[in-house]
């Protein structure tokens, strides 16, 4: 079976390995000369699966009109100048339903438990280093409403058996070291201590290591032209070459949906941009040891080894990859606020990356209509935590195998 895998990310990555693993000749096709260049870069270092959750949720509609008149919002919007904006949009307001609500997140929670098992396994079988930490995740509150919801959300986590801990800010403190001296600022926090943290990028690149040992081919520099269906066979013309094999992996991220437009397939994926921001520790005892998320900002603050990564926010602003300044001016208040003295400020990395996120939350993994194309994308927020698990589960399918997840509960 010969498949071509579009996109090098950290979905591309871990569907090829998956595939190779199986016995495929697989290759990956990637416009950047490495791979995890594009939103895989970056990331604010969390597998999550207690974080888990779509962004369409009961409230948000209300939450996201405040948001627009506020400084350090956690979402903005600029129009694109396309319908597909406000179809996107009009679907997930469709979605913040309780009952909408409740089945996407335990579809998200399902996949991402499931991958957490697979990356675990992953990195005991080919030794991966990535900077992880396996110390558990905290989401901080600074009201007693987020407080308040989080009580509800930890009913849904012990029903899908991820462990929780509500803590008051005193137990915050106690797994946080770091946040004694601003305990006053919260009411209270979440821990999830099966969540775990690390790299993206340094996890993708010695993945891909690993996959082409397994005899992976990797055509780095080749961007995606056209996908052509023949006689049971693709053609994939790039910039460079022309492919052919029985099956396509489109893994593309937020480009998917233009790959596949020509095709007449519209996938529901629209890009929504983040930030993060990366810094060099000035006083380890001042950091945290693990990712702390402030719920009031959605800004994660996530340790590695000699850095700490501060991420987040959410633009619907289209295809734009500029980095604004008063975004830059969040996430170092943010991490100035909760942290003070931990990093040094004026050494920052700044960065922004594409979401590729489906309105109701769920990635896109399976068959399109057409037979032998796949697709792999709309991981949107938790694209690394969901990763392994989906790529696992799309090279089950390819591969005719019985899934280690049933697909039913992810609705395909
Ligand atoms: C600020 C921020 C923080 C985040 N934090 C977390 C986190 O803590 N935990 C977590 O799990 N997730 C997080 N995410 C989400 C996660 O990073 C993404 O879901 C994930 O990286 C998506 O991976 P991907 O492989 O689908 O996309 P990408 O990494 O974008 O990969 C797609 C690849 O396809 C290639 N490509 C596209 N078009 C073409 C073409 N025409 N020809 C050839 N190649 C092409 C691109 O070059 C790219 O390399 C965060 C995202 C952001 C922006």
């Amino acid at each position: 079976m010969k498949v071509i895998v579009i996109g090098a990310g950290v979905i591309g990555v871990t569907t090829a390995w998956y595939l190779a693993r199986a016995g495929a000749e697989v290759i990956v096709i990637e416009r950047q000369p490495q791979p995890a260049l594009e939103t895989s870069f970056a990331n604010a270092g969390q597998i999550s699966p207690g974080y888990s959750a779509p962004w369409a949720a009961p409230g948000i509609p209300l939450k996201a009109l405040k948001w627009l008149f506020q400084r350090h919002a956690p979402l903005s919007l600029r129009l694109d100048g396309t319908l597909w904006q406000w179809q996107w949009m009009g679907a997930m307001l469709m979605n913040c339903t309780q009952a909408r609500y409740i089945e996407n997140k335990s579809r998200m929670l399902q996949l991402a438990a499931y991958s957490r098992d697979c990356l675990q396994s992953l990195r005991d079988e080919l030794d991966l280093q990535y900077e992880q930490r396996a110390g558990g995740t905290l989401q901080v509150f600074r009201s007693w409403r987020q407080l308040d919801a989080a009580a509800r959300d930890a009913d849904i986590l012990a029903r899908f058996g991820i462990a929780c801990e509500i803590l008051d800010s005193a137990g915050c403190a106690i797994a946080e070291p770091a946040l004694s001296a601003v305990r006053h600022k919260l009411t209270g926090g979440l821990r999830l201590p099966g969540d775990e943290t690390g790299d993206c990028y340094l996890f993708t690149t010695q993945l891909a290591d690993a996959a082409a040992k397994l005899g992976v081919e990797f055509r780095f520099n080749e961007s995606i032209r056209k996908i052509h269906r023949q006689a049971g066979t693709f053609q994939v013309k790039t910039d460079h070459a022309l492919h052919v094999a029985e099956h396509v992996v489109v893994a593309a991220g937020s480009y998917s949906r233009q790959l596949l437009q020509p095709l007449g397939i519209a996938l529901p994926v629209y890009p929504v941009k983040g930030y993060s921001l990366t810094l060099p520790i000035m006083q380890r005892e001042l950091a945290p040891v693990s990712t702390v998320m402030d719920e009031t900002y959605k800004v994660a603050i996530t340790r590695f080894d000699q850095r700490i990564r501060i991420g987040g926010m959410a633009e619907l602003a289209g295809f734009d990859l500029s980095l604004r300044p008063a975004r830059r001016k969040t996430l170092e208040m943010v991490a100035a606020d909760l942290f003070p003295q931990a990093a040094d400020l004026s050494q920052g990395t700044f960065w922004a990356g594409l979401r590729p996120m489906t309105p109701d939350g769920p990635p896109l993994t399976g068959e399109t209509g057409i037979p032998g194309l796949w697709v792999n994308t709309g991981h949107g927020t938790l694209g690394w935590t969901m990763a392994c698990g989906s790529g696992r589960l799309l090279a089950d399918m390819m591969t005719g195998k019985q899934s280690g997840i049933h697909t039913g509960d992810l609705g395909q």
